[in-house]
């Protein structure tokens, strides 16, 4: 059995969660409180705290863990990163109040009292610039220190701002950017049948993680334009070409393309003469 750490509760869990089922490994718990679940095959869940998958994985408790790379730095533990999932991107930022005067890093002078969830970045961040700052560890909600008299400047995970925005605070600079991370012990043995579970996982992982920002579009355009219509679809090698079988002026072309600029490819495809177009999302996609 390969036991996999995953974020019980959370913003991560329920992204975790749908990722894993993406890849076919569909968590079967006993009921929401379960703390395991098969996920399938030789793969189990043991269902625990983000900030602890670090601590898991390095004990060794769990073969591998889904935690924000934030939590794997904070963690000070030796683990090795085995993909990036993509999902729950953030960045840990300084931030300040907004009538504090500070603007820059600079501004930030010796003594001054730092209040963050994650002391031990923040301790080596200013260290590391040089600057002697008084790091005040929070269990939570650093945004709320400032105005209490804790502290005069946070560090805390920001993602769209709008937490800092209303409790009267600006960002100062980035600590670091985080998203979620599949971890492992460095210590794992790199061959044998663990290694190789591992290894799959990693790959189905990946493969949903590729297909989510791709589409499947399929065409029927004037043939007498397809070289135009390949450099709108260049696809992962080339268009696929179909005669249509009427050998009229028209073929069929198929071709995955970015999600992000499908508008766009679209819009371009009609211009050439397409017609018939299908786009359809892809479920996993191994270059
Ligand atoms: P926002 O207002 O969107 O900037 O979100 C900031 C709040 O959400 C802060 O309280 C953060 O601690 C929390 N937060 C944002 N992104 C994440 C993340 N990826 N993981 C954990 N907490 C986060």
């Amino acid at each position: 059995m390969l036991r996999i750490a995953l974020p019980n509760k959370g913003r991560l869990s329920d992204e975790a969660r749908e990722l894993f089922t993406d890849a076919g490994l569909e968590i079967r718990a006993a009921g929401p409180r379960a703390l395991t679940a098969s996920l399938g095959g030789e793969f189990q869940a043991l269902f625990v705290r983000a900030q602890d998958i670090p601590e898991f994985v390095a004990d060794g408790a769990a073969d591998a863990g889904v935690t924000g790379f934030d939590l794997v730095q904070e963690s000070g533990r030796a683990l090795c990163e085995l993909a990036d999932l993509e999902f729950g991107r953030c960045r840990l930022a300084v931030a300040a109040r907004d009538d504090s005067g500070i603007a820059a890093l600079d501004d930030i002078v010796d003594g001054t009292r730092v209040a963050t969830v994650f002391p031990r970045i923040t301790e080596q961040f200013f260290r590391g610039r040089g600057q002697a700052v008084e790091v005040v560890p929070v269990s939570g909600a650093a945004e709320i220190a400032p105005h209490i008299g804790i502290a005069d400047v946070i560090v805390d995970l920001v993602s769209t701002g709008s937490t800092l925005r209303v409790n009267g605070l600006h960002e100062v600079a980035t600590v670091l950017e985080s998203s979620t991370r599949l971890i492992a012990s460095p210590d794992a043995p790199s061959d044998g049948a663990r290694a190789r579970a591992l290894d799959e996982l990693v790959a189905a992982l990946n493969s949903v993680i590729a297909a989510r920002g791709k589409r499947y579009v399929m065409a029927n355009v004037p043939r007498a334009r397809l070289d135009a219509v390949k450099r709108v679809i260049p696809g992962l090698n080339g268009p696929t070409v179909i005669d249509i079988m009427n050998g009229g002026a028209f073929v069929a072309v198929h071709a995955v393309v970015t999600a992000a600029t499908i508008y766009r490819t679209i819009a371009d495809l009609k211009a050439l003469g397409a017609e018939g177009i299908l786009v359809t999302r892809i479920e996993r996609l191994m270059a």
